[in-house]
């Protein structure tokens, strides 16, 4: 018998998009609240504040350029590769609101990097800010997407259309296009709203398609475990990672709460930004809450106003929770547990559990969803047996864009997603992460597939085999390590061990970057050719140090 979620089922509507839901239906603060009450998007570094109402408005005049000067259909995917700031939300709410599909991408990629993001979605527009247009519109030309499809969120450049002009195209407009109506027999929960990237448990990342269901679904699950008071969101999770993406820019309109982005992360940004604005509950990732403990520079500002730490995205060890207790007395603590595949948590912590003593607990199962713990063979396992967790409910994915294959893998035959985390459901109803039998690695919460930097060594003119894991980092939670098997008698020194990290570090994003390397004779792999990860990674923890 799967475990069930003790919390009341969701009442999820069907026939709605997330655009309808949030800003013109009985659930929408702008239909309960005045005006002057409501919250809003505002960048904490500059200032500028957008509220929910402005959003509307703004979401109504750029959906309209967009449909009527752009040529934009229903299904059309459009890439937003930014830091956060409040028109992110705008673009992101207003694709959606017609129907268009919003693929998120890291910032920081490079060209080949977003290239691969923009082909693998089948993007067709682009809004970038001026900080990252050059990497932008070098990726936009390779995957195909013409200059005059490449616009700005913020800020102005030659040659560019900003988002002030596309407003005011859809201003100008008698009449606004009216936002997208699910026909007589169309679901939701068909209807995908979102591609967001992973590597689930095995392969290169995939885009994983999230539906207007899923995001509402996921909302309604978090909002029923949300004290009321929470009202101040702070956001330093970005919004291209599903976390963010749900939890700072949708949650905080059905909730009402104001939203503190930060654009650009340090600590003293992040630090004056909670006590400036007395933000009392923080949305963490494992290594940000490391330096929380650690950093000097935090005793330097006035935190009373934290009342309560909340993780997720990657493993926090108990001596950090502990760490934290110790320096932040009389606060409480969360985590929320889940993967892009299932558009946030699976499991988070209600309020009665905001202990200490729970923190190293990743929650009860959310609202309206199913969690098995099967073993090796698929069997069904019970309370505090670890096994692997699978999950079923409103918040799961639609599948993996264009891969069938992958997606009918990643589902068992009850439709139960495989999450490739070891896990145990306690007596309490709560779920313990016991450890990670995917390839998946996560430098600051950041999901890294091994099989991409195997498949990029491969193309290093020295190197006849390659496997990479994850190994422990004291501040990124995890760094890649690679196991390198040289061709012919070349020499395994030092100097080839650089060459392999100046590789990587050219081609790929920071947080992919290669911490170690180490040559070895012969890669571990099965009688099919699978690696035997697990080989080496008892290797890597008996503590055998290469470059
Ligand atoms: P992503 O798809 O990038 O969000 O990565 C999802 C994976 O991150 C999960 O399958 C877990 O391996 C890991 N993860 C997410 N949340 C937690 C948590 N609270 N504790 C431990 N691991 C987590």
């Amino acid at each position: 018998m799967p475990f069930k979620s003790s919390q009341p089922d969701i009442d999820l509507p069907t026939n709605i998009t997330t655009w309808t839901w949030l800003f013109s239906s009985p659930a929408s603060p702008l239909s309960k609240n005045p005006d002057s009450e409501i919250a809003g998007f505002r960048n904490a570094l500059t200032e500028q504040r957008i509220s929910y109402s402005e959003v509307k408005r703004h979401t109504t005049h750029l959906s309209t350029a967009l449909v009527k000067h752009h040529g934009l259909v229903k299904g059309d995917v459009v890439a937003l590769f930014s830091p956060n700031t409040p028109w992110y939300p705008v673009a992101m709410l207003a694709v959606n609101r017609v129907a268009g599909i919003v693929s998120g991408a890291s910032p920081a990629y490079n060209v080949e990097e977003m290239t691969y993001a923009l082909k693998t979605a089948g993007a067709k527009y682009l809004f970038t800010v001026p900080g990252s247009m050059q990497v932008a519109a070098a990726a936009a030309k390779e995957a195909g997407i013409g200059k005059e499809k490449v616009f700005l969120l913020e800020g102005k450049m030659e040659g560019f259309m900003g988002m002030g002009e596309l407003l005011e195209q859809g201003r100008k407009e008698r009449e606004q296009v009216v936002e997208y109506k699910l026909k007589e027999g169309e679901r939701n929960a068909d209807l995908c709203g979102f591609l967001s990237f992973s590597s689930g448990t095995t392969g290169l990342p995939n885009a994983v398609m999230i539906s207007h269901a899923n995001v509402i679904a996921q909302c309604l699950q978090i909002a029923l475990i949300t004290p009321p008071t929470h009202k101040k969101i702070l956001a330093v999770l970005p919004a291209f990672h599903i976390t963010g993406l749900v939890h700072a820019l949708h949650l905080p309109i059905l909730l009402n709460a104001e939203v503190y982005m930060l654009s650009s992360f340090t600590m003293p940004s992040m630090l004056s930004t909670i006590s400036k604005y007395k933000i009392s509950e923080l949305l963490l990732v494992p290594p940000i809450l490391i330096r929380m403990v650690r950093d000097e520079v935090v005793k330097e500002y006035d935190l009373s106003c934290v009342e309560r730490f909340s993780s997720g995205a990657a493993p926090l060890s108990e001596e950090i929770i502990r760490a934290l207790e110790r320096r932040f007395p009389g606060t409480g603590f969360k985590q929320g547990y889940g993967m892009t595949e299932s558009c946030s948590c699976i499991t988070a912590h209600p309020p009665e559990m905001y202990g200490f003593e729970h923190a190293h607990k990743v929650g009860a199962i959310c609202a309206s969803t199913e969690v098995k713990i099967v073993d090796e063979e698929g069997r069904e396992l019970g309370i505090n047996e670890p096994g692997e967790l699978l999950a079923r409910g409103p918040q799961i994915t639609m599948g993996y864009l264009g891969n069938e294959e992958a997606t009918r893998n990643t589902f068992d035959e009850e439709g139960y997603l495989h999450t490739g985390d070891q896990a145990m459901v306690g007596e309490d109803g709560m779920v313990t992460i016991t450890d990670r039998i995917k390839e998946m690695i996560k430098v600051k919460g950041i999901g890294v597939a091994p099989a991409e930097l195997e498949d990029l060594l491969l193309g290093h003119s020295k190197v006849e085999d390659v496997a990479v894991l994850g190994i422990e980092d004291e501040y990124s939670g995890e760094r890649p390590k690679a196991f390198v098997v040289l061709k012919g008698n070349l020499e395994r020194g030092e100097e080839a061990g650089r060459e392999i990290l100046k590789y990587v570090k050219e081609r790929k994003v920071r947080h992919k970057w290669i911490k170690e390397v180490e040559f070895i004779d012969v890669i571990p792999k099965s009688a099919s050719g699978k690696i035997l990860r697990r080989v080496l990674r008892d290797k890597a923890k008996a503590g055998e140090r290469g470059v």
